[in-house]
């Protein structure tokens, strides 16, 4: 057997690899990527595949888009790496680029991080050195990442381990479809008043808001929210913290980052993912008087603004702009959006359908009044696409929601094929769990 050899390398894979790292489940079979380009992937056997995951939201504009694996290997070949310690134009281009992606009116200041939770962490950290408040409030359904800080802060037990840091209260996020309080936005914003009255001393550090919640299923804030968030825990002398990981660079179509959908400008923003195409980077791009007060320790991240990945990253920015791609999101993810309530029309099993641009999820059923998580039919309609081509995620807190963050330069016509195939999908997953 070669490394192409599907069998051998799940099973290097699964003796080598620790038993608590995820796979990515529930697939049957073992898939094994060999080549990606644009919106597709290669498996081993040369079967081709829309990614409509991205590869975890990390490809924006496309896989192994030329641009980038130029613009990263002219960069390797000069000078691997150089951390912040010294100069470096490359990331201190990036960290301007960044900035002015920003809301105009303050000053924004840039830390290059190496991941998307070590960003989250500095964020927390960043939060509380600046208010002297340790409480941070963040939303139920809510992933911020893997380390014991973004642990803390997320809100859904599967992802949650022992040893996390505490100082934390959840409120109930705003789900519009399935949210404690129903839809609407007053009810969840009162219950962060009553969170910050009951569960701190009052004062808090901040508030932690993904713009979109993705491993939560794909849920929006609804109108006022963010707003509203930011009002109330800055009147307890918080501060207002978008996560972006999922949602910035164009995603949601209608803007550049998805705090944009509402009227908040956040003190701290994190972003990571689409920022790398796959490289890896993050970043924390916070008001300057917010960062200030962490200069008096030291702060560096070995690999951060690492000028291969700022590399990779500025031209991400580059091509975002080049191809129009939050443009592209917007009207592909519109037509997407509708073809999938015509699909929601035609099968029971959707209960739900919902998102923005290229950010998208439909949320599967065994009843549409009681709205009954439906993780069998989930893994069905996720098991039926795959054998037509269609990558997919599972995720929500039930693991009821197919979640679609596809690269952002997805055309209609696959749109299209996707439709099409989740057609397919839906009746065959009907027809297994016998519905
Ligand atoms: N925030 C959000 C919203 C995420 O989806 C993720 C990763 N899935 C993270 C933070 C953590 O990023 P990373 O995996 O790069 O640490």
């Amino acid at each position: 057997p070669t490394d192409w050899d599907f069998d051998a390398t799940a099973a290097r894979r699964d003796r080598y690899y620790a038993a608590s790292l995820t796979r990515f489940t529930p697939f049957r079979d073992p898939i094994v990527f060999r080549k990606g380009q644009g919106q597709y992937l290669w498996d081993a056997h040369g079967r081709k595949y829309t990614d409509m995951l991205g590869m975890n939201v990390c490809i924006s504009v496309g896989h192994s888009h030329p641009r980038v694996v130029a613009a990263a290997m002219e960069q390797a070949q000069t000078l691997t790496h150089c951390t912040t310690m010294f100069y470096h134009p490359t990331p201190a281009h990036l960290a301007e680029e960044l900035a002015a992606t920003m809301p105009p009116g303050h000053d924004w200041v840039v830390h290059l991080t190496n991941s998307g939770a070590e960003a989250i962490d500095l964020a927390m950290t960043m939060a509380r050195t600046y208010t002297g408040n340790l409480d941070l409030l963040a939303l139920r359904t809510a992933y911020h990442g893997p380390t014991a800080a973004a642990q803390s802060i997320t809100g859904i037990a599967g992802w949650r381990h022992p040893g996390m840091p505490g100082n934390v209260a959840f409120v109930p996020e705003p789900n519009q479809y399935r949210g404690i309080f129903g839809p609407g936005t007053q009810p969840y914003l009162d219950e962060i008043d009553r969170t910050i009255a009951s569960a701190t001393p009052g004062q808090v550090a901040g508030i932690v808001v993904e713009s979109v919640q993705g491993y939560g299923g794909i849920i929006e804030m609804p109108p006022g929210y963010m707003s509203g968030a930011a009002e109330r825990v800055r009147a307890a002398g918080g501060l207002y913290i978008a996560d972006e990981v999922q949602s910035g660079f164009g995603r949601t179509g209608a803007h550049f980052w998805g705090f944009e959908a509402d009227a908040v400008v956040p003190d701290i923003v994190v972003m990571a993912k689409g920022l790398g195409n796959g490289f890896p980077i993050g970043a924390v791009v916070a008001k300057k008087h917010v960062a200030a007060p962490m200069a008096e320790r030291f702060m560096f991240h070995t690999y951060g603004a690492n000028p291969t990945s700022a590399a990779a990253a500025r031209s991400v920015l580059a091509i975002l702009r080049d191809e129009g791609l939050q443009d592209n999101a917007h009207t592909v993810g519109g037509a997407f959006l509708e073809r999938l309530h015509d699909l929601k029309d035609k099968h029971a099993i959707i209960g739900d359908v919902r998102g923005t641009g290229l950010m998208l999820a439909i949320e599967m059923v065994s009843d549409r009044d009681a709205k009954t998580p439906d993780n069998d039919a989930t893994t069905e309609v996720f098991e039926a696409s795959r054998e037509q081509g269609i990558i997919l995620s599972k995720s929500g807190p039930f693991q009821s929601c197919l979640r679609m963050v596809p690269p952002l330069c997805l055309s209609l016509e696959d749109v299209d094929h996707v439709v099409k195939g989740l057609d397919v999908a839906c009746q065959k997953a009907a027809d297994r769990i016998g519905r």
